[in-house]
């Protein structure tokens, strides 16, 4: 019988394959970066071609470097960037543009049109997501708006669209050779088209963004067999697809509601379990599914997403030279007993959750002589936290399940003195995952579910180790003091772009 699970994390800035065996220990990795284009300001592309010949030689080196051959896999799964848009033909498999990545803001105007005319409030409504350029359906509407030809083809459903999930899975299924052409709820409802009730295609929606049905894949469970794949992995049945901090979320294990984790790299994204039903954000926080399993209901979460928190850190490495290596960052904050009065609000391009404003630009604030550079590293470090207990507060008024304890992964939970203060401004406990690759993780967990290889959820639970734990000691006093300086570091940062 095989004995490992594998999963292909198809990313934004590289594509990695990785391997599982039983109890969740990596046996096998390796990874490519492929080319960012960026053919104008605010512009962000990606070459589907080279995606995808990336994909097939990451699988094929890591099994090589291991020594393992597709028969040794009982499931492969499938996480990616979300969001980004790829059109391409069925019958040639060649792409009519290359994919719109979710960065991309070159649909200022249509995301704002749809607030002017109320079909923005539909959107809200039953897509659970405000318009915004940051999702596939305006990119959709962008690619068979400017690419000739594109509208008529998918009219007659020759083009079709797919997230990087459908075109991996498409092409690891056989491509124009009878590829399977589905998604799955959590990158579905990252599109603004699909009703987060019924789980599917809504037909309102896609009048909205004028998006023929012809061309959308058809909308599946995120743990299920979709097919088999081609390839270098001939013969694996491909078992799961999920929008990558689904899959983060998936493989913290967190399936209770209340469950919560925050993936802290380049930006930060918060999900918290709601359980069977989509709970609407009356605060700023986006509505979306956490994962389906085949024959289970959907369980629902919210989420919140920061644009910038392990950037602040490369900002000073980069922008302002005071560090050489981004953990230096601790050392350096280290220097110091507190932020000596001064706070960063790194509003680069705007604020995201929950305060989604585009006017919004980045402040220092409290400056005064006594400052160091110290200060500013432990300014920068707090405001990681900061960001992220505006997003709880959002959580906590949102929902009637109250966060009790955060899942913590990615690059930035390396640093101990942030994850303290993490705990001590939550007023939570912070654990970290032995396991720092929760993505590839969550989309493996979801595969060998869906063949069998996991009996259940209880199981994956029970696999679930910390590596490390946090806990409040701040005086609630001086916590609220705190808050109360850096909201009024926030208010600064408003009404900057006229
Ligand atoms: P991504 O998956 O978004 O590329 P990673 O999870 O690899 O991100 O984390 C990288 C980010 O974390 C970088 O922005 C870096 O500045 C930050 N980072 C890495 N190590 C540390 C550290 N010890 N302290 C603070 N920030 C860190």
């Amino acid at each position: 019988m095989a004995k490992y699970v594998g999963a292909i994390d198809q990313g934004t800035t590289s594509t990695r394959f990785m391997v599982f065996d039983h109890a969740g220990t990596e046996v096998a990795r390796h990874q490519l970066e492929h080319q960012q284009l960026l053919p104008r300001a605010g512009w962000v592309e990606h070459n589907p071609v080279e995606i995808w010949e990336r994909t097939s030689a990451v699988v094929k080196t890591a099994l090589g470097k291991s020594r393992l051959d597709a028969s040794d896999l009982a499931a492969v799964g499938i996480t990616n960037q979300r969001e980004t848009t790829i059109v391409w033909d069925r019958h040639t498999g060649r792409p009519l543009h290359n994919a719109i990545v979710w960065q991309d803001t070159r649909t200022d105007a249509i995301a704002a049109a749809l607030d002017r005319d109320g079909r923005g409030d539909v959107i809200r409504h039953r897509a659970g997501l405000p318009p915004a350029t940051y999702f596939s359906g305006g990119k959709l509407q962008w690619i068979l708006d400017n690419v000739r030809g594109a509208r008529e083809a998918a009219e007659r459903g020759d083009a079709i669209f797919g997230t990087p999930d459908t075109w991996v899975l498409w092409n690891l299924t056989g491509g124009p050779d009878g590829g399977v052409h589905v998604t799955d709820v959590t990158n579905a409802s990252r599109t603004m088209l699909m009703d987060l009730e019924t789980l599917d295609w809504d037909p309102e929606l896609l009048d909205a963004l004028r998006i023929p049905a012809a061309m959308l894949p058809e909308i599946r469970c995120s743990a299920e067999v979709y097919g088999t794949a081609d390839g270098v992995l001939a013969g694996v049945p491909v078992a799961s697809a999920l929008g990558d901090q689904q899959a983060a979320l998936f493989g913290q294990t967190c399936f209770q509601p209340g469950e919560a984790k925050c993936t802290y790299g380049t930006g930060s994204f918060l999900l918290l379990n709601t359980g069977a039903s989509p709970v609407p954000s009356r605060h700023g926080l986006l509505t979306t599914v956490a994962y389906r399993i085949d024959g289970h209901p959907a369980v629902y979460a919210l989420e919140g997403a920061i644009a910038v928190t392990g950037s602040l850190v490369q900002w000073l490495r980069d922008n302002l030279g005071l560090i050489s290596t981004a953990p230096e960052v601790e050392e350096l904050a280290r220097t110091v007993d507190d932020n000596g009065g001064c706070y960063v609000v790194p509003a680069f391009s705007g604020l995201f959750a929950p305060h989604w404003r585009s006017d919004a630009r980045g402040v220092i604030a409290g400056l005064t002589g006594y400052i160091t550079k110290g200060h500013l590293a432990r300014a920068v470090l707090e405001a990681s936290a900061w960001q992220t207990r505006e997003v709880v507060d959002a959580m906590n008024a949102d929902s009637d399940v109250a966060l009790r304890r955060l899942r913590v992964d990615g690059g930035m939970t390396g640093n101990t003195l942030l994850m303290q203060f993490l705990a001590d401004v939550l007023d939570v406990p912070v654990v970290r995952s032995r396991i720092t690759e929760t993505t590839c993780l969550g989309a493996a967990y979801a595969a060998g579910l869906a063949v069998g290889f996991w009996p259940e959820l209880g199981t994956l639970r029970a696999q679930w180790r910390s590596d490390a734990q946090w806990t409040p000691e701040m005086d609630p006093a001086h916590r609220e003091q705190e808050l109360r300086n850096w909201r009024k570091a926030v208010q600064r940062t408003l009404d900057w772009v006229e």
